[in-house]
């Protein structure tokens, strides 16, 4: 493939529409990683449920990797080839799970999600009308994470609310 590294699409620099993906690539293997791990070490109430909840996000984390990696290669670049730029390019961090307990493990979560938005919705405003294809790629994970983030607080919720009536049924 020609080189287009130093080449505008309608005003956006193609080496800087890289380097947001680039960050966001970072992201998803994090966020990948971290579904990974806590699907693993939960503990608590209604466990299985968030189980199946966390396992589906990783599966879509890693989704979004290959995604995002593919468009990189598209423009002329080259998705981050070491694990420890990662940590160097991300925008979101990486929690470990500290306290394995569900309700824990589930806000971890909704704030990853939350962050995955915002980084989301910055890419897609500077490349709308821009580089329309960035752009769809960029919406569609988008939607995806603003789902994530509403299945997670609710799951959240209903746990928390359950957690809750034993707790008062047990005073009762
Ligand atoms: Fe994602
Ligand atoms: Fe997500
Ligand atoms: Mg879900």
């Amino acid at each position: 493939m020609a080189k287009r590294g130093n080449s505008i699409i309608k005003g956006v620099e193609i080496e800087e529409v890289i380097r947001l993906l680039n960050k966001a690539y970072a992201d998803e293997w994090l966020a990948y990683y971290q579904y990974f791990i806590e699907s693993k070490v939960v503990k608590g109430i209604m466990k299985d449920a968030a189980i199946a909840e966390l396992d589906q996000h990783a599966t879509d984390e890693l989704r979004h990797a290959n995604m995002v990696a593919d468009r990189i290669l598209q423009l002329g670049g080259t998705p981050l080839l070491h694990p420890q730029d990662w940590f160097t390019h991300t925008n979101c961090g990486y929690e470990e799970p500290k306290d394995f307990d569900v309700v824990a493990i589930l806000e971890d979560s909704i704030k990853g999600e939350q962050c995955a938005i915002s980084t989301y919705s910055e890419i897609a405003d500077i490349v709308k009308d821009k580089d329309i294809v960035t752009y769809d790629i960029v919406s569609e994970i988008l939607a995806d994470e603003v789902e994530h983030e509403e299945d997670l607080q609710a799951l959240h919720d209903d746990i928390s609310e359950f957690v809750e009536s034993i707790k008062n049924s047990c005073r009762a």
